[in-house]
């Protein structure tokens, strides 16, 4: 081997060692950053809990649109893969996404939903927050939130999460899709019902006929539709509950820091929702409500229909103080968000239910 040729096959023998090194190094990073990825970070037992591996990934200082819902859901499934995942629950009138994940790996089953109203779209974000702080405390040292042992409630339930059941009232409370031209808007930012004008709440088949309240045609609330069931987003609904054995139902909506348990439609099982309610209510300070008498307020109900339907406890958790509320949820309100929900003590009420022995 001439000189000329020793030095040649020397520079490329150390331009391929380089080449071997950094593509070393880059696996290696590639490799750290799909584990941070995979395997959510458990912390070691001496580690004091609220340590740096908590995250912080659920921004409350904005609402959530439809898109940003999807993403937000997905960085927390990507976080906690082995306790998020994520499922379509069904399709809204206007074809969009009815997101839904669950969270944890428990055996028994139980449902929670926000923003069935759209104007109440703090309650997405209330749910998407709760998800990531019980993510954190199931990996924290002692695995509790609050005075709630999350590691082991997480591994006993499996809770089904829509924190929007409305995409199409949030659109369009955020201004990014209008209602159809027949429904009567008298003021935008208090929209609840569906993009049809049908208040999902007033539309499940319980005590239907029993409406009366005065609003026959689609409009911006209480309409209960031409027909029960009627709306694509109530079937979804109704047919994840009747598809899966949930043990319990929280339908989260806005205004009142107070919770609704019972109606007198049916009253046998009233003295077992009234406990489970008190536990709730006794962990977040919400107000326990005496049970609904008139089928104007109760017929068409989420949480009564469920009740109903699978004599279960299924109940309505209205976050905020009525006092608090102006506009019923406006975006200011993200600005105070802890303050607004109550947080500190309002997040320990998916906790107190999975822990209610009273079922
Ligand atoms: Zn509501």
């Amino acid at each position: 081997m001439s000189d000329k040729a020793f030095r040649l096959s020397l520079s490329f023998l150390s331009i391929f060692s380089a080449f071997v090194l950094t593509v070393g190094a880059l696996l290696n990073i590639f490799t750290a950053i799909n584990n941070k990825k995979h395997h959510p970070p458990i912390e070691s037992t001496t580690q004091i809990e609220g340590a740096e591996n908590k995250t912080n990934i659920i921004n409350t200082s904005s609402p959530e649109s439809f898109d940003s819902l999807l993403e937000a859901v997905t960085v927390l499934k990507n976080h906690f893969p082995d306790l998020i995942k994520i499922y379509t629950a069904g399709y809204s009138e206007s074809g969009r996404e009815i997101i839904m994940y669950t969270l944890g790996n428990g055996e028994k089953k139980a449902l929670v939903t926000g923003a069935i109203h759209a104007r109440e779209h703090i309650t997405t974000k209330y749910l998407l927050k709760v998800t990531e702080d019980y993510c954190n405390a199931f990996y924290s040292a002692t695995g509790y939130y609050g005075n709630y042992n999350i590691y082991n409630l997480l591994n006993e339930y499996t809770l089904y999460i829509i924190p929007c059941a409305n995409p199409d009232g949030l659109e369009i409370i955020l201004s990014n899709d209008s209602p159809e031209k027949n429904v009567r808007v008298s003021e935008l930012s208090e929209y609840k019902a569906n993009k049809n004008g049908v208040d999902l709440n007033r539309n499940f088949p319980i005590a239907w006929n029993y409406i009366d309240n005065g609003v026959t045609s689609p409009a911006d609330y209480y309409f209960k539709g031409y027909e029960s069931g009627s709306a694509k987003e109530t079937q979804v609904l109704m047919n994840l509950c009747l598809e899966n054995e949930f043990l319990f139902l929280l339908s989260v909506h806005i205004k009142g820091n107070l919770i609704f348990w019972g109606d007198t439609y049916k009253t046998d099982n009233n003295a077992i929702y009234k406990a489970f309610a008190e536990d709730i209510c006794n962990a977040s300070g919400f107000l326990i409500m005496e049970p609904t008498k008139k089928a104007k307020d109760y017929g068409g109900g989420f949480e009564n229909w469920f009740r109903h339907q699978f004599n279960r406890p299924g109940v309505c958790i209205e976050l905020s103080h009525i006092e608090n509320i102006v506009k019923p949820c406006g975006s200011e309100n993200y600005s105070d968000f802890n303050s607004f929900v109550n947080y500190e003590k309002s997040s320990n009420a998916i906790a107190a239910a999975m822990a209610s022995t009273n079922k």
